[in-house]
């Protein structure tokens, strides 16, 4: 076992000051983790001197690794000559312009700090445009932890209702009841159900929003032509189609997943990668609907938004990403699908049943025999007990992973780290072996 008798400390420490300990409820545990004093490029390193390869990023966020000095020093420099305005400055415009250049839904845009902030611009947005109230969304899809979004994201089967309509089901003590009536839920991938829903309510409508590529339940991706179906039915009934491009912005691509996919929806929400771990967050749209909060009759406000460092941040990030033709991803989806390709053939090896989904950049692994997960029904088959555990025992081994199965990769990660990563994942998993454990292959 690794020492962390300091982060023990730390931790128990925490816990009478802190809220559980935590200063947000997605990383409260009951294990303790590792307290961190130090990141740079793919790894952290711990206040016990431990140190880890890092497959959370940040949650996503750090797509060019941890510290990077282009975006560190522009972000210095610009905070020596100011940090809050409340009034404009250049780079707001320099932004604004490349996210023009970059997004193919972005006629306008607009600034907040947080991925739930914006995604409720973009609800308000749609609830004006259309003069209608009612939201669909996605069971497994998360969007904030805002009171009207925070819907039928993991529900217990228990209260979840039919798979084919769920019943929307509320994450928190203390949320409004009558948001439930606001939102109606359906199973993600399933056109039909989209279909039949949009018949029946289309009027009441008034926005369809959804992780263009599932990241927060498993790493799923659109079947074929759903997406198109969804964008032609939304645009038939005059519903506006958001995607919530929080994870999947510049993490897929300079043109994201609605570039990466083909498919362009009305809004889009922008946050983590977009600036490598500042807070900033965008909503790009479209001009006839953007321009509802151009002539203020729909309200978006805030003390922080498009201050100096989050610009700066935002701005150098992305020319990062765009140098060389955004080569950029070019390495990640290489690198991504590399240890995509070699996990699998581990476990075939091995003679374990394993579920690696997803695309370079971002993929899900998952302890299950099922040949696919297409869904949030489907991905709770998989067995996350198991692979929470087995996230615990990777961690002794120096490599950082999401309890909940998700593998982010940055430009700073290398070969090595891959080959450093299996030689650890090997090591867990004949571990787990020996216990029985690990779902063998059919
Ligand atoms: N939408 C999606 C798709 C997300 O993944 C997240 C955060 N994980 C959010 C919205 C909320 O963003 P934030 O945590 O910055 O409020």
């Amino acid at each position: 076992m690794k020492d962390r008798s300091r982060s023990q400390a730390l931790w128990e420490r925490s816990k009478r000051s802190l809220a559980g300990g935590v200063s947000s409820n997605v990383r409260a545990s009951a294990q303790m983790s590792p307290f961190f004093e130090r990141a740079e490029g793919s790894r952290l390193f711990d206040v016990d001197g431990n140190t880890y390869l890092d497959y959370v990023l940040g949650q996503g966020p750090m797509i060019l690794g941890h510290t990077p000095e282009p975006v560190i020093q522009s972000v210095q420099q610009a905070i020596q000559r100011g940090q809050l305005y409340a009034g404009q400055h250049e780079l707001e415009i320099l932004l604004s312009e490349k996210l023009q250049q970059l997004i193919p839904c972005a006629d306008l845009v607009r600034y907040s700090n947080s991925g739930s902030e914006i995604v409720q611009a973009a609800i308000r947005l749609a609830r004006a445009y259309t003069g209608r109230e009612k939201i669909v969304k996605f069971e497994g899809h998360y969007h904030g932890w805002f009171d009207n979004v925070l819907i039928s994201v993991h529900p217990p089967l228990n209260l979840a209702g039919p798979r084919d309509c769920p019943q929307p089901v509320a994450a928190s003590a203390g949320q409004a009841t009558s948001v439930l009536d606001e939102v109606i839920v359906l199973p993600w991938n399933d056109l039909e159900a989209f279909g039949s829903v949009v018949s029946e309510h289309s009027e009441e409508i008034a926005a369809v929003i959804m992780e263009p590529v599932m990241g927060n339940t498993s790493c799923i991706l659109p079947q074929s032509g759903y997406l198109e179906g969804v964008r032609e039915l939304c645009s038939q009934h005059g519903i506006v189609l958001i995607f919530d491009e929080i994870i999947t912005g510049f993490r897929l691509g300079l043109g994201s997943a609605q570039g990466y996919l083909g498919i362009t929806p009305d809004l889009a929400t922008f946050g983590k990668a977009m600036a490598n771990g500042f807070p900033v967050s965008c909503l790009a749209g479209k001009r006839d609907l953007m321009e509802l909060i151009a002539s203020q009759q729909v309200n978006h406000a805030g003390t922080y938004n498009s201050n100096v460092m989050a610009m700066a941040a935002a701005f150098a990030t992305l020319s990062e990403l765009e140098r060389n033709n955004g080569e950029a991803y070019n390495r990640l989806f290489t690198l991504g699908e590399q240890l995509m390709n070699r996990l699998d053939a581990l476990a075939h090896k091995l003679g374990i049943s394993i579920l690696v989904q997803g695309v370079g950049p971002m993929f899900h692994l998952a302890f299950t025999r099922q040949e696919a997960v297409l869904d949030y029904r489907s991905y709770l088959e998989c067995d996350q007990e198991l692979y929470r555990q087995f996230t615990e025992m990777l961690l002794e081994e120096g490599v950082r992973t999401l309890a909940r199965g998700m593998w982010y990769l940055s430009t700073a990660h290398t070969l090595e780290d891959i080959e450093f990563t299996l030689r650890a994942v090997e090591a867990t998993w004949v571990r787990l072996l020996e216990t029985n454990r690990l779902p063998a292959q059919k």
